[in-house]
């Protein structure tokens, strides 16, 4: 089982960085005994301009069957009978699985959690890599490898169908590819998805899944997992398709997206998802600031009946809660799977009878008019009108501005402009998979402005978290306070008057 990783380099930046950022001298061959074999770590080639790490797996076949762990999962545990010659012949030896997984982790351990005490600065280095692994077991073949690398970041993903047997092309590929990786990643990131997707390509886990497997998935998979395409198949997958712990990684997964709507907000979930790994102080996360700056205008706007349109798991609902001038609080969200997880944070099966009387959790679509929704003091879109295509923003404009009619509206979205200062975030790309746009201010400003002059609003903006002097605030957010009666018989485009009607 074998691996290596590449790195080119420069004056400033010479590749035999790879050496410190992996803890491993670039000028001794090491090994290190793991559960699983002896691991092997050494650097074919070291220069300033070149560097490559090996890391080469030595297994032992007859013990790692003897343990039980030699085929995974099924077999050895209740001995089936095939597992007689799968003693003497597996692929073990051979092939990068979860077992170079579990070796990577070992060896590399802090490289792949991002940590370099002797150069603090090297992990935050986003830097040209290549990764190769010659034979690579793919349950699913060389497509589905495309798949699951192909929307991780890198420029180039080759994938290779192994031949069976060089000389024999006619018996066809085996069900090993070769994988080279090539791209500019932080090396904790490559290393990360390497961890996981290794494994799941493998789909043969040699270990017993145990729960906190769970807790190293998404771990691993922080800040690439939740939104990935085949997320659903690689959990299932990674925790050997054991329908339990699958469901709670999925719901786990679905929270950190839910809450995901930039990249700080990851942090706060994992926080809650994993409190105690990590009790440094942190800068106050955009999702708790957003919320502050929402609280604030609509107190400020003397609201006391207020719809969370997109309420999403019902953060800010619970905030509201806590406030007593808020005496009316409707969460409304899309999603089913959203309101349960609001439901349970709200605990809304055990409050009080006040308080249940404060409070309900609506289903419905903001695409279209609802009467459920008119006559409030105030709605608020937080972080929602992002997650619509383009195209049927103009209903939920009506919808809210046209049919709801609050007295005062706010609206956050991302200031696409900020992007650049989030380090982990690629360049050009949005801050959440499912984010169909992400406007500049004036973008955002230009929408505001006349949806505020059709439908008979003011508009004024509040920045809301570190107002960059060049790219402005992360988040932006527009208060809509209503000047006049209904605006809406200025036709829009989502309003055709019915024929006879006076336009
Ligand atoms: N307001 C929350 C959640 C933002 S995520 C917060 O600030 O954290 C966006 C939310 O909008 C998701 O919960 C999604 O289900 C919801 N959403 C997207 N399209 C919607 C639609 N057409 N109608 C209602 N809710 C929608």
């Amino acid at each position: 089982m074998f691996l290596t990783i590449s790195t080119t380099g420069i004056p400033e930046r010479p590749a035999t960085d790879l050496g410190f950022l992996l803890h491993k001298h670039p000028g001794k061959a090491q090994a290190f005994s793991t559960s699983h074999g002896t691991a092997h770590v050494f650097y074919p080639e070291a220069s300033a301009e070149r560097c490559t790490a090996a890391l080469l797996l030595e297994v032992d076949p007859v013990a790692l069957v003897r343990r039980g762990q030699g085929q995974g999962k099924g077999k050895g545990r209740g001995g089936a009978p095939d597992a007689a010659l799968a003693q003497y012949v597996n692929d073990r030896p051979y092939a990068a699985s979860s077992l170079l997984a579990v070796a990577l982790s070992a060896v590399f351990g802090s490289a792949l959690n991002g940590r370099c005490t002797a150069r603090p600065d090297l992990p935050e280095q986003v830097r040209p890599l290549r990764v190769e692994i010659p034979v690579l077991p793919a349950r699913g073949g060389a497509e589905l490898v495309r798949r699951l690398f192909g929307p991780l970041g890198w420029a180039g993903v080759e994938v290779t169908a192994v031949p069976l047997d060089e000389r024999f092309p006619e018996w066809g590929d085996s069900r090993y590819v070769r994988l080279v990786l090539e791209g500019e990643l932080k090396l904790s990131d490559a290393l990360r998805q390497l961890y996981v997707l290794l494994p799941v390509l493998d789909d043969a886990k040699h270990y017993w899944v145990a729960l906190d497997e769970v807790d190293k998935l998404l771990r691993a998979g922080d800040g690439w997992l939740a939104a990935h395409p085949d997320h659903e198949l690689i959990t299932s997958r990674y925790l050997a398709r054991q329908g339990h712990l699958t469901r709670d990684a999925m719901d786990r997964l679905e929270l950190v997206r839910l809450a995901e709507a930039d990249g700080r907000e990851v942090e706060e979930v994992d926080n809650a998802v994993d409190e105690d790994r990590d009790t440094e102080e942190k800068p106050v996360p955009l999702a708790v600031q957003r919320r502050e700056a929402i609280l604030a205008a609509l107190r400020a706007a003397g609201a006391a009946r207020v719809l969370d349109l997109g309420c999403g798991q019902g953060q800010l609902v619970q905030a509201l809660l806590k406030d007593v001038s808020f005496t009316e609080i409707v969460g409304v969200d899309v999603s089913v799977r959203a309101l349960g997880f609001a439901a349970k944070r709200l605990r809304l099966d055990r409050l009080g009878e006040r308080q249940s009387e404060r409070v309900r959790l609506l289903q419905g679509s903001l695409a279209y008019t609802d009467k459920r929704l008119a006559g409030y003091d105030a709605a608020v879109l937080s972080e929602v009108i992002e997650h619509l295509d383009l195209p049927r923003l103009p209903a939920l404009e009506y919808a809210v501005f046209g049919a709801a009619r609050p007295r005062t509206v706010l609206v956050t979205t991302p200031n696409v402009e900020y992007n650049v200062r989030w380090e982990s975030l690629p360049a050009g790309h949005v801050r959440h998979g499912d984010h169909r746009f992400e406007w500049t201010r004036a973008e955002f400003r230009a929408w505001a402005a006349e949806v505020a002059r059709r439908h008979g609003y003011a508009v004024a903006f509040v920045p809301v978290g570190d107002d960059d002097p060049e790219v402005g605030p992360p988040t932006q957010m527009a208060v809509f306070t209503q000047t006049g009666p209904t605006a809406t018989t200025t036709a829009t485009t989502t309003e055709t008057p019915k024929e006879g009607e006076a336009a």
